[in-house]
């Protein structure tokens, strides 16, 4: 049998092109003691493999020249060895932009897809769920009655940040691109108010929707969006430092947000976290978000693009933000 892989071939400069990665194809391998081999169904694609592709210095080693593209996936044990895993097993973990990996079963979880489908185990239920889950209640300790700004509000994280929000009875305000998303954001996902950040004046808007200030800043975007929230935030506000996806792409150093004075005088906290860092919260986060998705409470959305050679192809949309909910690749 063969492995199709997609494998980093450049270093991209500015939005990745599709020649900043090659096709290859191998055997697929045979597992030892201790390993198994994953058959994989679907794969997460996310904005921080963008910074992966770079060759920084970061909370993780870049992706070399030449190596499977590094991504979360979901999918089958077809061959086992180890001993914590039969064939059979629907599984998620570290897979990589190929349809078949080789793991020593470290970061790989089994699933029940009786209880919630596979994809949703790579969103609100995965990673995305878990960084949203954190970043709103442990860093931006939301209570009844004050207002949350999420930006990227219609993806992944986004979007379950401000139905977490809404559920611990804050209002809800989310920052997304093109009416459509935020159309999504106040009939689907229950927030208050949408703003279409491409079409509108973001600090006026703000001023709109938010007109008893903002007390948690739920920040995926940074940039303008940080430094028009910064001058809504109230005193003692805290904000999430969870991505900053409009300077991803930057070919230049970004300016701003201008305005960080007004974390002193505002007696602000914000505080940067990288999710792998608080796996202790994951029994915490699918208690509470597997039973809300069983009462209704929370709504989910998955953009699944097939065939592992639209892969690519569909990352560089994530960037440009053609998703909604979390952005798969099924193949
Ligand atoms: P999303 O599903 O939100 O997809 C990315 C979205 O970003 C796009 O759909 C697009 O939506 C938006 N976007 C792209 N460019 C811009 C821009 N210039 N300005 C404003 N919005 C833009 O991705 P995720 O939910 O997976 O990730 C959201 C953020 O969370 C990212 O910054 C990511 O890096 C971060 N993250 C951080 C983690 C951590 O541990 N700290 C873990 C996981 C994610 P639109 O159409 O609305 O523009």
């Amino acid at each position: 049998m063969t492995n199709h892989q997609v494998r980093l071939a450049a270093r991209p400069v500015g939005l990745p092109k599709r020649s900043d990665w090659q096709f290859t194809q191998e055997a697929v391998p045979e597992p030892k003691d201790g390993e198994l081999v994953v058959q994989v169904q679907y794969i997460s694609l996310d904005p921080a493999m963008r910074g992966w592709m770079n060759d920084a210095k970061s909370y993780i080693r870049p992706v070399g020249i030449g190596e499977v593209m590094r991504a979360g996936a979901a999918g089958k044990v077809v061959k086992s060895r180890h001993e914590k895993f039969r064939e059979g097993d629907i599984v998620t973990g570290g897979f990589g932009v190929q349809e078949f990996a080789l793991s020593d079963g470290k970061g790989v979880n089994k699933v029940d897809t009786r209880l919630v489908k596979l994809p949703t185990y790579l969103g609100t239920l995965g990673m995305p769920g878990l960084t949203a889950y954190f970043g709103l209640l442990d860093i931006g300790k939301p209570q009844p009655g004050q207002t949350v700004v999420v930006s990227g509000a219609a993806g992944a994280v986004g979007s379950v940040v401000g139905q977490i929000a809404r559920i611990k009875g804050c209002r809800t305000v989310g920052l997304a691109g093109g009416a459509d998303k935020c159309r999504l954001l106040v009939e689907e996902f229950g927030f208050d108010a949408a703003i279409d950040y491409k079409r509108e004046d973001v600090k006026a808007a703000l001023r709109q929707h938010c007109p008893d200030g903002i007390d948690v800043y739920f920040d995926n975007v940074g940039a303008d969006h940080l430094d028009a929230a910064l001058v809504m935030l109230n005193d003692h506000g805290r904000v999430a430092m969870c991505g900053a996806i409009a300077t991803y792409n930057a070919t230049e150093p970004p300016v701003g947000p201008s305005n960080l004075g007004l974390v002193v005088s505002k007696r602000l906290t914000l505080r940067g976290f990288i999710i792998v860092d608080h796996q202790d919260r994951l029994a915490d986060m699918v208690a509470d978000v597997s039973a809300w998705l069983r009462e209704g409470k929370i709504a989910h959305a998955e953009t699944i693009v097939d065939g592992l050679d639209r892969a690519p192809g569909a990352f560089i949309d994530l960037l440009r933000g053609a998703n909604t909910g979390k952005m798969l690749v099924r193949l």
